[in-house]
């Protein structure tokens, strides 16, 4: 066996980045469920959802066939600028935990909104523009989506409208000052500029707002304005397929050195870092020509996976989106407000709810404080700081790592580091000063979000 020397960050050449992205959902036997009409309880149509998103991107939404799709030229330029990301054998770590398992990890926080989601923004921004619009419209919680959106309207000289949720505009000022500074309108939900807005107002003065809310109200300015489409950052499975650009990159950089990982494992919100990252190895399982272990980490406080339902569910708490199949806490599930680490989405992508339901995958949900100890072990000894939803990953990366060290076992473990927390300090600054508490939902509470589950 020849041993090449494995530098600490493999970097692919420019023309090695990937030229299409891989649409897993081609090589699943059983394919995603679709999504439903919430009047009718019927598959949305391509016409109906072309009133609500871009026509390029509802192709691809309702693409369960072709495996390769290709990366316009425009979206593969935009990329050069930022990626490939580097994967990085995490040395450092290794030593630090004395492990015989190898592991590395996918960076993804190398541009300016700190994280994966620019991969997804700038390809529907582009569809957006060709498609002759003004401009897109769309929710923000955290800050990262609006961010990357904001980046990417910037570049196709797009109007971009940002519903931030109350609470995080009013924490999260330096997250707002970004989206402003690309040019992105930002404001507060719930707001007066649209009649779910107002009425949630009315109803509940006073509100701090939620992502269920915000995603309401960019619907709304989406379909009642000239020229305008609604985009999401997450979920959806044009989101997943933006996103295996991660994947392909990996799997090219350990192909170059002739690697093949034990397991990969990704943190999971709505699922479409994890989608990316896994799609193109998930792909040789599904074929039968290779195996992989794949884990999903989730926060124990919204663990949608580990103990939610695999049911048809609505989107949104406004409960204004179709109906998707997924593993879901209900979409009336609101995290505890203790909960400082990200992944708050009720429910998940309705493919990895698939390849979840039919075994190939595995989920883990961990508790924060734990997480948030694992975010400062890796900045310590890796240098980078983490996000928090990344550290999910970093967690079940230390304790395979770990697990490893028991039984001498030199497993090659990969994993997602979506992005920087920067922006997260406060959370961090809970932890450091030890007032970050555990919170795990009692089988009532979760019992209180399955009944709004709809019968479908
Ligand atoms: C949004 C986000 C996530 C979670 O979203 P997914 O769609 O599950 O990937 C994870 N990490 C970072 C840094 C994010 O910004």
């Amino acid at each position: 066996m020849s041993v090449k020397e494995i530098p600490y960050k493999i970097y692919l050449e420019e023309k090695e980045m990937p030229a299409q992205w891989y649409n897993v959902r081609a090589d699943m036997k059983n394919k995603p469920a679709p999504l439903l009409n919430p009047a009718t309880l019927e598959p949305m149509t391509a016409r109906e959802l072309g009133q609500v998103f871009c026509e390029e991107l509802v192709r691809q939404e309702l693409d369960d066939t072709n495996p390769y799709i290709d990366i316009p030229e425009e979206i593969r330029s935009f990329y050069k600028m930022y990626r490939p990301s580097p994967l990085v054998r995490a040395y450092c770590l290794e030593k630090k935990l004395q492990t015989p398992a190898k592991i590395y990890y996918k960076f993804e926080g190398n541009n300016t909104s700190g994280s994966h989601k620019l991969n997804s923004a700038i390809a529907q921004a582009y569809y957006a523009k060709r498609q002759g619009l003004k401009g897109v419209t769309t929710e923000t919680g955290a800050g990262q989506w609006g961010t990357a959106l904001s980046m990417a309207c910037a570049y196709f000289e797009l109007d971009c409208k940002v519903y931030m949720v109350k609470v995080s505009y009013e924490q999260k000022p330096f997250r707002r000052e970004v989206m402003r500074t690309y040019g992105a309108s930002v404001t507060p939900s719930p707001s007066e500029t649209t009649n779910v807005g107002r009425q949630i107002l009315k109803e509940h003065p006073g509100t701090s707002g939620s992502l269920g809310c915000a995603i309401s109200e960019a619907v709304e300015a989406a379909t009642s304005a000239e020229g305008y489409r609604y985009v999401l950052g997450s979920v959806l499975n044009q989101v997943l397929l933006h996103q295996s650009v991660i994947g392909l990159e990996t799997k090219a950089a350990l192909d170059k050195y002739d690697i093949t990982p034990d397991i990969i494992i990704g943190c999971a919100g709505g699922g479409s870092n994890l989608g990316g990252l896994i799609s193109p190895f998930m792909g040789e399982k599904l074929r039968g020509e290779k195996d992989y272990q794949f884990i999903a980490v989730e926060p124990a406080s919204c663990p949608s996976f580990t103990r939610g339902r695999f049911a048809y569910d609505f989107c949104d708490t406004g409960r204004v989106c179709p109906l998707s199949k997924m593993y879901t806490l209900g979409s009336g599930f609101i995290p505890s407000s203790n909960h400082a680490g990200g992944l708050r989405y009720h429910g998940m992508s309705s493919t990895l709810s698939q390849l979840y339901d039919d075994g190939l995958m595995e989920a883990r949900s961990v508790e924060q404080t734990s997480v948030f100890a694992a975010a400062v072990e890796f900045a310590r000894v890796e240098g980078i700081l983490p996000a928090p939803e990344s550290a999910h990953a970093i967690r079940v990366a230390i304790d395979e790592a770990l697990k490893c060290k028991e039984t001498g076992e030199e497993k090659t473990i990969v994993f997602g580091l979506t992005g920087t927390g920067y922006f997260d300090m406060v959370a961090y600054e809970r932890f450091n000063n030890g007032e970050m508490t555990d919170y795990i939902p009692t089988d009532a509470d979760l019992e209180a979000g399955f009944k709004g589950l709809p019968q479908v």
